[in-house]
């Protein structure tokens, strides 16, 4: 299975240069690449690794993105990149003041009907793929003087999407596909396709709507896909959201090319271990699903409690271990008196340790033996916490064996 770091702060540099044999590659967000574009250049053109450029088209169209974004110090310049002769916005000049350039930011939402025009639609795809070709070795092109190859071009590039959000006749669904089909005729010889199917978590539900989306994504000449259920938090979703999550993977799979999930927990680690999916991508620490509409940010201080396949906040580590009797993390970082008092740094490095390691076991185990490891937590709770005083923090795990007991794979 294919795991995807996501990077997005730049202290995170270091331990996803430390840990990179265990990514299939790194995914950048477009506006990260903006806010920070010469560290973030340098970082993905020497770390020697794939990368993947997210374009995040969605932030200039999600129906709160002016009041969400407009004023990030990102926005003008990647509205530029994107929309420049395409969408009529005023000038932007970056030698004025910064101020004046940041007041006279574009607000403008952009919507589907800005690319009624096939020239506009095709010029607007070319400059989001043009974008992911180039940005990274434009801005670092001075390392070639002393790099001996780096890394400039992207693994796969993403045309230009929207979250789908309210129904089959979303006109985001019939434009997101027109991007696709754009991007295919713009690819050159080597390269990748992998849209974004990017769609409301609520619209899982609906088979008509799923039939369709499967049927409207096979499109010829795509090499994979991303898929992107919004605000789907695999440990807070019930079953019946569980189970239609695994069923669009499933009915997505039947176009035969590999899926990602592009924010995914434990359960993604899952369903890719046993072929429902390919990969998987999470930031560290946080990124485990991702609500389009809100800002995010990174985690608050937390500490991934294995047994829980998790985050636990990080003064409940003590008790919860001692209540479970559960053993202490082997790894190098959780060698301190008290687990409480970890340094984030290193609890984002034990995250990434302790994740390794549910991959080599998820890997090597079929799917009946990581049943009953889910089986055997639920056992042992029952045991120490009777009175389900410490449910919140588990109660995931059956609701994922229910689940995983009613899929029928065969591995
Ligand atoms: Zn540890």
């Amino acid at each position: 299975m294919d795991w995807y770091m996501r990077f997005n702060i730049m202290r995170e540099r270091p331990l996803i240069n430390r840990y990179k044999d265990n990514f299939a590659g790194i995914i950048v967000d477009a506006h990260v690449l903006e806010s920070f574009a010469g560290a973030t250049s340098r970082f993905l053109s020497t770390v020697k690794k794939p990368f993947i450029i997210d374009p995040v088209t969605y932030k200039f169209s999600t129906y709160n993105s002016l009041q969400l974004f407009s004023n990030k110090r990102w926005y003008p310049k990647l509205f530029t990149k994107f929309y420049d002769g395409i969408i009529e916005i005023k000038e932007l000049n970056e030698d004025e003041d910064e101020n004046e350039f940041l007041s006279e930011r574009p607000a403008i939402r952009i919507e589907p009907e800005h690319f009624e025009d096939e020239k506009i639609l095709k010029n607007y795809v070319n400059k989001v793929l043009s974008y992911q070709r180039t940005r990274v070795s434009e801005e670092s092109g001075d390392l070639k003087i002393f790099e001996d190859l780096p890394q400039s071009t992207p693994l796969i590039l993403i045309p230009p999407y929207d979250i789908i959000m309210k129904s089959i006749n979303d006109e985001w669904l019939t434009m997101n596909v027109e991007f696709v089909k754009k991007a295919i005729q713009l690819k050159n010889k080597d390269e990748k396709i992998f849209p974004v199917i990017a769609i409301y978590k609520d619209l899982i539900h609906r088979d008509d709507f799923i039939n369709n989306l499967v049927t409207k994504y096979n499109i010829d000449g795509v090499d994979g896909y991303f898929v992107w259920v919004s605000d789907f938090k695999e440990t807070r979703e019930d079953q019946n959201y569980l189970s239609n999550y695994f069923d669009f993977f499933r009915k997505l799979k039947s176009n035969n090319k590999p899926i990602i999930n592009f924010y995914g927990g434990y359960m993604s680690m899952v369903a890719s271990s046993t072929n429902i999916l390919d990969g998987f991508s999470s930031a560290i620490g946080y990124g485990e699903y991702r609500n389009p509409f809100t800002e995010g940010g990174p985690a608050p201080e937390q500490y991934y409690l294995d047994l829980f396949h998790t985050n636990v906040p990080k003064d409940e580590v003590n008790s919860l271990l001692t209540i479970t009797n559960h053993p202490r993390c082997n790894c190098e970082k959780c060698q301190i008196e008290d687990l409480e008092e970890i340094e984030l740094m290193d609890s984002l490095e034990h995250l990434l340790l302790t994740k390794i390691k549910e991959l080599q076991f998820l890997n090597s185990h079929n799917i009946n033996q990581i049943k009953q490891e889910l089986q055997n937590i639920i056992q042992t709770m029952e045991h120490v916490d009777e009175d389900h005083n410490l449910i919140t923090h588990y109660r995931h795990i059956s609701r994922w064996l229910e689940v995983l007991n009613n899929l029928d794979i065969k591995r």
